[in-house]
């Protein structure tokens, strides 16, 4: 969702009483598609925009685009590193008829800033004949969700999923994305507004999704996980997610840990050349359990490991 603002005095334009416009765009975060489960959704999302529009007396535009099936799936070009921006600014230039200026909301924290998303350096050369503002730049997720806090209509009709699946609530509350929504929520002691555009989820039902959790993009996922940690740490109650938080984040680091080592190109060979054993490996065990005596053996043993581990299990349990 953006805001395009400032009406030019242009009457042969259609949108001449109102000032602000919020623009929710169908067919960016999900590729626009001619299904019944899209249009339910992209209803949803008008309605929530709506909501916030009437508090602020604003109005809504809503557009919808194909333009990311031609770039990713048309072009092959990658929607995070290369097409974001020039597609959002695609909708602003047709606009720029009608309009002064476009704001689009920060991809990344500006001390991250990389090639992906919406940049503060190089958005406004996308503007053309419109004025293109990347606002938010200078905060995390959690000072802009803190700066709305004080705006229930906002945190009310939050939609951050990206998931083509949940149309009631709009968000599934299971993806990466939901999920540190919620954390930051629960950082800023909003989430009890959330219940409608949320499903149900209790605090260690959170906790537990949390903790499995694969941070993506780590590069710059990370420092927004550290600061709601960092944020969940200072009230005692919250400590039981900022561990969680703690633990999904040296995953990521460890992962991230393993890509570096094998990007160095001796360790990638080597990596190769133990691939390669490990694989002629368990070819020889496919090639010794497919003789008759030694399968039947296998099955005995891999019915006595099933036994003792469901022992335990159970025992475990009591
Ligand atoms: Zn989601």
């Amino acid at each position: 969702m953006h805001v395009v603002s400032r009406v030019k005095n242009n009457p042969e334009y259609a949108y001449p009483d109102n000032d602000i416009y919020l623009l929710p765009v169908a067919g960016m975060d999900i590729i626009l598609e001619e299904t019944e489960l899209f249009y339910e959704m992209t209803t949803v999302l008008h309605r929530h925009a709506e909501r916030v529009a009437n508090v602020y007396n604003w109005k809504v535009l809503p557009v919808s685009t194909n333009i990311r099936h031609h770039l990713t799936d048309d072009c092959r070009l990658s929607w995070s590193e290369h097409t974001h921006i020039s597609a959002l600014a695609s909708v602003a230039n047709a606009l720029a008829k009608g309009f002064d200026c476009v704001y689009v909301g920060s991809t990344v924290q500006v001390n991250y800033l990389r090639p992906f998303g919406t940049s503060l350096t190089l958005d406004y050369l996308w503007g053309g004949d419109i004025n293109l503002f990347n606002i938010g730049s200078e905060c995390f997720r959690l000072d802009k969700i803190r700066e709305m806090s004080a705006h229930s209509e906002l945190i009310e009709n939050i939609r951050c999923c990206f998931m083509y699946a949940t149309v009631n609530p709009p968000n599934c509350g299971r993806c990466h994305k939901c999920l540190w929504t919620l954390c930051t929520l629960e950082a800023v002691n909003k989430r009890h507004l959330t219940s409608a555009i949320f499903p149900p989820i209790g605090y260690d039902e959170l906790c537990a999704l949390v903790t499995k959790v694969k941070i993506n993009f780590d590069w710059y996922m990370i420092p927004e996980w550290k600061v709601v940690e960092a944020a969940l740490t200072e009230n005692p109650e919250k400590e039981k997610l900022a561990k969680a938080i703690h633990h999904a984040v040296n995953k990521a680091k460890t992962r991230r840990f393993w890509r570096k080592i094998k990007s160095i190109p001796a360790v990638k060979s080597l990596s190769l050349k133990i691939q390669m054993l490990l694989s002629k490996t368990r070819q020889s065990w496919h090639k010794i359990k497919s003789i008759p005596a030694l399968r039947s053996l296998s099955l005995k043993i891999q019915l006595c490991l099933s036994k003792r581990k469901r022992d335990k299990f159970m025992s475990a349990e009591h």
